[in-house]
């Protein structure tokens, strides 16, 4: 088999109640750029990556795969997966310019629409390419009741009916308010909603410093909080690492680590207790599931941060040991040919053959951007 063209797209799909905001970020649309891989066996592959929805930076990451990567592909055979993940990544001009960013993220949609060719082409769902079972139960926990611009009554109407109403065992709220107090305010009001037994995470997406997450995290002892997500800035490693041993309540980060350089460095300095790698921050399936490995080998529990809106990493979650639970937010659900889907809190296992990336004709007529 040969790759014969690449197209690209950015499809710009609106999010829940038309706006959403955290701590540091706030989205009207889903990004989702890409690529289909076509081959001269008739098989073709879908892979993107996860943005805010911006289209010159968008852009970007179409033009590196279209302009810098797509050269290299041309009458390749798409099996020969991890040896292109090496002559991308290591393509001189394109490692010069970034080994992270831009350049990884389009690599990470190259090598998503790969895997989706080998999986289509041995006729089976990722998940069972990769060695998974169906038999395996993932855990769902919800993200889109949570969001920093939902008032307190409805912050708390949502948690309490995506628990009562929808099944779910999990849900994670967003903290990181212009004042620290309202935070507080907002976990209590919540855990008083979905009583004791339903896992509540919190996410501070990078807003405070250390001594803010020290103070405010030694709070969240009171509330039963099962991880305390990304409380500083992404990078800051020593300080991780301090706030993995100085406070009861653990560590999830993972979502802004582009290399499994950076995971290495984490996981050795003992600064994150849930690993949360991305197929669209790192580069792909390929890498990710390194840094899975890596996460395993030191017994940690591996819960992907969700770029790609759930597709790829239910398969990867489904064929992964170290993967029981996995995030879910709706957005980009209505673009799939089989979209990931949750019964009673639990994911349902793909049947398709592929990775989960096949869009629907539909969404490439009304969400596609490029032109
Ligand atoms: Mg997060």
């Amino acid at each position: 088999m040969k790759i014969t063209r690449i197209d690209t797209f950015i499809l710009h799909v609106p999010v829940t109640r038309s706006q959403i905001a955290d701590s540091t970020h706030q989205v009207t649309h889903w990004g989702a750029p890409g690529c289909i891989i076509h081959t001269d066996a008739g098989i073709f592959g879908t892979g993107y990556s996860g943005t805010h929805g911006h289209l010159p930076t968008d852009r970007l990451i179409t033009d590196c795969i279209e302009h810098t990567f797509g050269p290299l592909l041309a009458g390749e055979d798409p099996h020969a997966v991890q040896h292109l993940w090496r002559k991308l990544a290591h393509f001189p001009p394109a490692q010069w310019v970034g080994r992270g960013g831009i350049t990884h993220l389009a690599l990470g949609a190259i090598d998503i629409a790969l895997w989706d060719i080998k999986a289509k082409a041995a006729g089976l769902p990722l998940w069972q390419l990769l060695g998974g079972s169906d038999s395996k139960i993932i855990q769902a926990y919800n993200t889109d009741g949570g969001w920093l611009n939902w008032s307190l009554a409805d912050l708390v109407a949502d948690c309490r009916r995506l628990v009562e109403e929808e099944g779910y065992s999990g849900v994670k709220i967003k903290v990181g308010s212009p004042n620290p107090t309202d935070d507080l305010r907002r976990i209590e009001a919540v855990r008083e909603a979905i009583g004791p037994a339903v896992k509540l995470m919190v996410d501070a997406n990078g807003r405070w410093d250390v001594t803010t997450a020290l103070s405010l995290g030694h709070r969240f002892a009171d509330f039963d909080i099962f991880w305390f997500e990304e409380p500083i800035w992404y990078d800051d490693l020593p300080g991780h690492a301090e706030l993995a041993r100085k406070l009861a309540t653990p560590i999830a980060l993972g979502e802004q680590l582009y290399s499994l350089d950076n995971f290495r460095d984490f996981i050795r300095a003992g600064a994150v207790h849930f690993v949360q790698p991305d197929v669209v921050r790192l580069a792909g399936i390929t890498e990710w599931w390194q840094a899975a490995d890596l996460a395993y080998a030191h017994r940690l529990p591996v819960v992907s941060h969700i770029g790609d809106m759930m597709q790829v990493h239910l398969h990867l979650a489904i064929a992964h040991p170290a993967c029981t639970m996995l995030e879910y937010i709706p957005w980009l659900r209505r673009c799939f040919v089989e979209p990931a889907t949750v019964r009673n809190g639990y994911f349902v296992a793909p049947q398709q053959p592929g990775a989960g990336t096949t869009l629907k004709d539909s969404a490439l007529n009304e969400f596609n951007v490029r032109n």
